[in-house]
């Protein structure tokens, strides 16, 4: 087995490693909030070095390393590519706001959903993150860029609900006070629609922001882009975000990719806005709707076209009329092709 790494310990199983070192459990609590602003235990003089020493040639330190750091001339979007201890590459954005700095991380090494338009799905997937290599993305950023990052996406590379537990583990984590302590508020997490692990995060009851990946309205249009929907379709995916509303009262956006002559149509939009509206403003859920509409990044591999300005404002004047709230998503890092699993493609090609 892999030795753990020490960014996926929470601090009962960091002074356990420590007592299993012979240390005494309190150098935990002396540890723990130095490691999560990415000291490393090499740097930490006030620790003996033996100790030290010991934990290197443990092999727990597995902090990611730049690979590669993309600037926009834009916007000021920071693309990161950080390689992982074992060489493997993913991508993290940093874009920044008026309300602060939102990272936006990813959760697995490739991804094997297999949605048509995703360039990070192409090569399938590699393996999942450990919780210490979710939480090191924040960190490392926020390290590398010397601010503080106040908001966390996890919306990069990889579907996070197939990666349930290390995914879990690293929101406490990433919540702990004694850590980099974001609030669980400030998280969004983006599903393409894994309904059985919707369920299980509603029963964790955790007041993280779901983001929903529904892209079209119906179960024909929609298996022939995610074939996830084969396996749960819109109605179940729907259900499963009203029962998540109701149990944790936090709103659930909704992510609409447009696509050129595949799901951008005015029928589309009137399908989407009866869809939403049917399902989840029934009289006893009065749940606020809202509708993110992303021109599709085009992909090489993937043939698929963005629709143009005048189909997408269309189709927000549709959804508005039927009292779906909609917005277009602004591009960020334009120039940096800050989204979508390129850069570590073409770091492997
Ligand atoms: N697996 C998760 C999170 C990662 S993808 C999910 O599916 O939600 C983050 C968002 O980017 C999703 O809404 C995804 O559908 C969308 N996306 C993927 N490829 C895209 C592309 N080429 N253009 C626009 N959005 C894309």
């Amino acid at each position: 087995m892999e030795p753990n790494d020490l960014l996926s310990m929470n601090p009962a199983e960091l002074a356990d490693f420590l007592a299993e070192l012979g240390e005494p459990r309190y150098r935990a609590k002396q540890m723990f909030p130095l490691l999560h602003r990415g000291v490393s235990p090499d740097e930490m003089t006030n620790l003996p070095k033996s100790l030290r020493e010991r934990i290197a040639s443990a092999g727990v330190w597995r902090f990611p390393a730049v690979r590669r750091k993309l600037v926009s001339a834009l916007d000021g979007t920071v693309k990161y590519l950080f390689a992982l201890w074992d060489g493997n590459c993913v991508e993290s954005v940093v874009m920044r706001y008026e309300h602060g700095n939102t990272v936006c991380i990813s959760s697995q090494v490739g991804c094997r959903m297999g949605c048509r338009f995703c360039a990070s799905t192409i090569g399938g997937r590699v393996r999942n993150l450990s919780a210490g290599e979710l939480l090191g993305q924040v960190v490392a950023a926020q390290k590398d860029m010397g601010e503080r990052i106040s908001n966390i996406v996890l919306m990069g590379i990889g579907e996070p609900l197939d990666n349930y537990e290390n995914v879990l583990k690293f929101l406490r984590l990433v919540n702990d006070p004694a850590g980099i302590n974001i609030g669980y508020r400030h998280i969004s997490l983006s599903t393409c629609g894994i309904v059985e692990n919707i369920d299980r995060l509603r029963e964790e009851n955790l007041p993280i922001t779901l983001s929903v990946s529904l892209h079209a309205a119906d179960d024909e249009t929609r298996s022939a882009i995610m074939p996830i929907n084969r396996r749960w379709g819109v109605e179940e995916l729907l259900s499963a975000c009203r029962a998540y509303f109701r149990a944790t009262g936090r709103r659930i956006s909704f992510e609409y990719t447009l696509i050129a002559g595949k799901n951008d149509s005015e029928a589309d939009a009137e399908k989407l806005a009866r869809v939403l509206n049917a399902h989840l403003r029934s009289a006893r859920d009065t749940m606020p709707i809202h509708v993110n509409l992303i021109p599709v990044n085009e992909v090489k591999e993937t043939g698929f076209r963005h629709s143009d300005r005048a189909a997408v404002k269309r189709f927000a004047a549709v959804l508005e009329r039927r009292g779906v709230r909609a917005t277009v998503r602004r591009t960020l890092g334009a120039d940096i092709n800050a989204s979508c699993g390129q850069l570590r493609r073409q770091e492997q090609e």
